[in-house]
């Protein structure tokens, strides 16, 4: 309502910057609501997350450029040929790297570099990393930041909904992955996702396929220790 009278009363030099601002609150509110709207989704979904063997370097691959027009692509490394097989859905990952170099972006200043890497964390688990090099995030807030509407103390009003980090952790957990953040307040953020790695496991050789259920898998390592 008083922003209602505000703009009623205002004279016309300054009408055309209130409009602005109007619209710009607007977009922000539609942002906000698609944001829950696409959270509430993710939690209704989750028995409909199908996992496959899938190269998630290739999938961070496409959703970094998908991102590309709107952004400045040299900013981003990424290797044009690593592979990391997880078992994963590519749709999901796709949404969790999109999130993830959003907010490294977002949060870090215009010409800062956003790399991404792939590696074997552990046996049996394969490791995306985004990191970049921007303001952090407050130590006392690391516990909390994945909650729903989180912002932590160094948020500004920049418009987020605090709904990206809680929609990644969602995402992930519905694969079995596992998702951490370690950062530091004016050097940078990590975020990694740790999947499942379809190399600990193997199809059985195709003489004993058919007699096998298909879901039967055989340890690839000899020592049987793989899946850690
Ligand atoms: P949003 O970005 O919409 O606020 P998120 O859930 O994606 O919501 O992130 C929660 C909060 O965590 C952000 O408001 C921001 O303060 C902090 N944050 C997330 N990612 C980063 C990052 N890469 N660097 C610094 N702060 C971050």
């Amino acid at each position: 309502q008083g922003l209602h009278r505000r703009r009623r009363d205002a004279d016309d030099a300054s009408r055309p910057g209130l409009i602005d601002r109007v619209e710009a609150n607007a977009d922000r509110v539609l942002d906000m609501v698609e944001a829950l709207v696409e959270f509430a989704t993710q939690r209704a979904g989750h028995a409909s997350l199908v996992l496959a063997d899938i190269d998630i370097a290739q999938v961070a691959r496409g959703a970094v450029r998908d991102l590309s027009p709107s952004l400045d692509p040299s900013r981003i490394k990424i290797s044009e040929d690593d592979i990391a097989l997880a078992r994963a859905n590519g749709v999901a990952m796709h949404r969790v790297v999109t999130n993830l170099v959003l907010n490294a972006l977002k949060y870090s200043s215009s010409d800062a570099p956003v790399e991404l890497t792939f590696t074997r964390s552990r046996p049996g688990w394969v490791r995306l990393s985004v990191i970049d090099q921007g303001r952090g995030i407050d130590p006392d807030d690391l516990d909390t930041i994945f909650d729903e509407f989180a912002r932590g103390r160094l948020a500004e009003n920049d418009g987020g909904s605090g709904l990206g980090l809680a929609s990644v952790r969602e995402l992930v957990e519905q694969q079995d992955g596992v998702v951490a953040i370690e950062s530091k307040v004016g050097v940078g953020t990590t975020v990694t996702i740790d999947m499942p790695s379809p190399r600990a496991i193997k199809p059985a050789a195709p003489s004993q396929r058919s007699k096998l259920s298909s879901s039967v898998r055989l340890p690839v390592e000899p020592t049987g220790q793989a899946s850690g």
